[in-house]
């Protein structure tokens, strides 16, 4: 083990994520959380998960279940969780003010060469960081739902984000065995939410204007754009459906020009209750509301599979 080399992790529903991973690879964890119960249920919860990846064969890394178990320790004290560390996630809900207030806290108390990542999904690091004496060792490390089977994270610095701290952080994820991005600048969405907003918009106009069901719009990219995209991105996409991506442009650009001009409706769109409202009714026979939490688990399972067949193939 790595037994110098503490990281500190808050225990909500990502922390215990990233509490596994880091554990995966022999790393020691320390999770915190201001509600003493949310540690005892974290802890319990990454034992149970941990034991059941084993039997479905999804347990990452190279140490035993047991053993990435017992490398997972709690404590309801923010110095203690720190002492000693060289990375923390911080993995607090999504609100400004509570994410200022805690790397504040950690902030006072904190070493000099200890790297401060924050999980958020949507806020940008400057907005959260600038007034503290470490601010140059302070980065967004975003991942995406569930970490443990989609292995991207988006490192993303604030202007005062020193050179040193992305680096460091994008070893220790590739480490880790996630995917890192490093964004060269903040921007609102990252690169994530802005690729996925622009899909759900194009969806959201194609379902609003009556040209599929709900059912079938989701079935073009399950069935279709989605198979590739697990495998090959967006730009390699046009690269080899065509001999190159400069050929592609010779031969499509025109073509794919006039159709968004034909069919681009300016963004951005507020998504609306009522049409949410339509296609949840139209989802109601496969996925009621109440069994969405069963769905999640089914999802989990068949990223699970093809985060596996990625790897082995
Ligand atoms: P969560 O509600 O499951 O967990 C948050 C935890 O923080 C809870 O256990 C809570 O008790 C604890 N907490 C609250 N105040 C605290 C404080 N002052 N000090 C210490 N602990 C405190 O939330 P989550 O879904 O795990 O999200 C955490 C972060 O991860 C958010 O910033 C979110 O945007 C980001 N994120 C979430 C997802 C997702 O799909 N859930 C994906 C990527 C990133």
């Amino acid at each position: 083990y790595r037994s110098a080399d503490v990281i500190c992790i808050f225990s909500g529903l990502i922390g215990q994520s990233w509490s596994m991973i880091f554990a995966s690879v022999g790393y020691h964890v320390t999770i915190y959380d201001v509600d003493p119960g949310q540690l005892v249920r974290a802890q319990k919860n990454i034992k149970e998960t941990v034991q059941a990846y084993k039997e479905k064969g999804y347990l990452r890394g190279k140490v035993s279940a047991d053993e990435q178990i017992t490398l997972v320790s709690a404590t309801s004290s923010l110095k203690e969780c720190i002492e000693g560390v060289i990375y923390i996630q911080e993995c607090v809900p999504e609100n400004l003010e509570l994410k200022k207030k805690v790397l504040g806290e950690i902030d006072e108390i904190v070493g000099e060469e200890v790297i401060i990542a924050s999980s958020t999904s949507c806020l940008t690091p400057s907005s959260m960081t600038e007034h503290f004496k470490h601010r140059h060792n302070m980065v967004v490390a975003h991942p995406i739902n569930p970490p443990y089977f989609v292995p991207l994270v988006e490192i993303v610095p604030a202007p005062w984000t020193s050179q040193d701290t992305l680096k460091k952080t994008r070893e220790l994820m590739e480490e880790i065995g996630q995917s890192p991005v490093t964004l060269r600048r903040e921007c609102p969405g990252f690169a994530v939410n802005r690729i996925q907003y622009a899909a759900i918009n194009e969806c959201w106009n194609m379902y609003k204007s009556g040209l599929l069901s709900a059912a079938d719009i989701d079935k073009v990219m399950t069935d279709g754009l989605g198979m590739r995209y697990a495998f090959i991105g967006v730009l390699e996409t046009m690269h080899l459906n065509a001999d190159g991506i400069v050929d592609y442009c010779k031969r499509y650009a025109e073509g794919a020009y006039n159709v968004q001009k034909a069919t681009s409706i300016p963004p951005p769109i507020l998504y609306d209750v009522q049409t949410a409202e339509e296609i949840q009714n139209e989802f109601t026979s496969s996925i009621p509301v109440d069994k969405v939490a069963d769905r999640r688990k089914w999802r989990d399972g068949r990223l699970a599979a093809i985060s596996k067949l990625k790897r082995d193939l």
